[in-house]
């Protein structure tokens, strides 16, 4: 039989089945083409999934968290705005080699305190000149004898410590050595730096120098100059303020108290970048007015030119004082030192 009539014969054996099998198919070809949107691309994704990676290079590439700078970058952007600026300054105060002092008067812990601290009021340091009249012979003491007078403190056993000590040893139990005592100096003058502060440092002795700060704005040769200043604050000395020039501060305005105690006070901090904490009334002269004007000012505390050396806390703002005169030999300052020691807690 030909090719045509074998072919006849064996489609009529498998027509319906291939008909039927076509049928399954095509059914089911309709059916796949349906589906595949669901399943195909869930089956197909996996061999390019990441977990297929691992192996070793993707730890190379978890680079990837490079992105996390931008979280950190806005932390820092925001404490850095402001708080710069103050870091200088920080950095800057730091450089003398003085204890440091708490920033702000530490709360009164309410307990009544009675302390004996000499602070001793010195003026010149250097022989008066020989047309001195009285008053600036009184105020002036000689050099060798004033030697003689840190001689006798140092073999004595005193300590010297600052305004800022007694003020926080008053006010907040801050501890002071065995037999402290306070040196201070008024005025400002050229020879508490040429005479007085080397022999200060000779003997380990810190002071506090109340400065009158126009003449130092004039540049007058009597007085110190900014520089010196500025030197003896570096050397651990303390600086306090005496107001702008020598003048009676009792009966004034506000507006003119505020411009004697808060010009002095700014224009040496703005030099030795630290806050002044203490004044000395000129002449010794102020009233209840002068006291509030200081304290609102931010002073801590004021001396004053009336005779004592007990302090209580609570009455920072009128700190008395042992007078210096110029005739004091060291036996004189021993035995004004011993007379102020020895009076009862009722006495000055
Ligand atoms: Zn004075």
């Amino acid at each position: 039989m030909d090719v045509r009539t074998a072919w006849y014969r064996w489609a009529g054996r498998w027509r319906i089945p291939l008909l039927g099998v076509v049928g399954v198919l095509v059914i089911a070809g309709a059916w796949a083409a349906r589906t595949p949107p669901a399943q195909a691309p869930v089956t197909a994704l996996p061999p390019a999934s990441p977990t297929s990676v691992p192996p070793s290079p993707t730890p190379t590439w978890t680079f990837t968290p490079t992105p996390s700078p931008s979280p950190t970058a806005r932390p820092t952007d925001t404490p850095a705005p402001s708080p710069t600026p103050t870091v200088p300054r920080a950095t800057a105060t730091p450089t003398p080699t003085a204890t440091p002092t708490p920033e702000p008067l530490p709360t009164p812990d309410g307990i009544t305190r009675t302390l004996r601290v000499p602070i001793l009021m010195y003026h010149y340091i250097s022989d008066p000149p020989p047309d001195a009249d009285a008053i600036r012979r009184d105020l002036s003491v000689r050099p060798q004898v004033f030697e003689e007078h840190l001689r006798y403190l140092k073999e004595a056993g005193y300590t010297s410590v600052t305004l800022a000590d007694l003020a926080l040893a008053l006010e907040a139990g801050y501890p002071l050595p065995e037999k402290p005592i306070i040196l201070t100096f008024d005025d400002g003058y050229r020879d508490n730096f040429e005479v007085a502060f080397p022999l200060l440092q000779q003997y380990g002795f810190k002071a506090t120098f109340f400065l009158l700060t126009a003449p130092l704005d004039a540049q007058d040769p009597a007085y110190l100059t900014w520089d010196q200043a500025i030197a003896l604050d570096a050397a651990g000395m303390e600086l306090g303020a005496h107001g702008y020039t020598h003048t009676d501060l009792r009966n004034r305005t506000v507006d003119y108290l505020v411009w004697q105690v808060l010009s002095s006070k700014e224009a040496i901090e703005a030099r030795i970048h630290k806050p002044v904490r203490f004044f000395c009334y000129p002449s010794g002269q102020y009233d209840d007015l002068t006291i509030q004007v200081l304290h609102s000012a931010g002073y801590w505390g004021a001396v004053t030119t009336e005779a004592g050396d007990l302090h209580r806390s609570g009455e920072l703002f009128t700190l008395r004082r042992v007078r210096v005169h110029g005739r004091y030999s060291a036996e004189a300052l021993a035995a004004v030192l011993e007379w102020f020691a020895a009076q009862g807690e009722e006495a000055p």
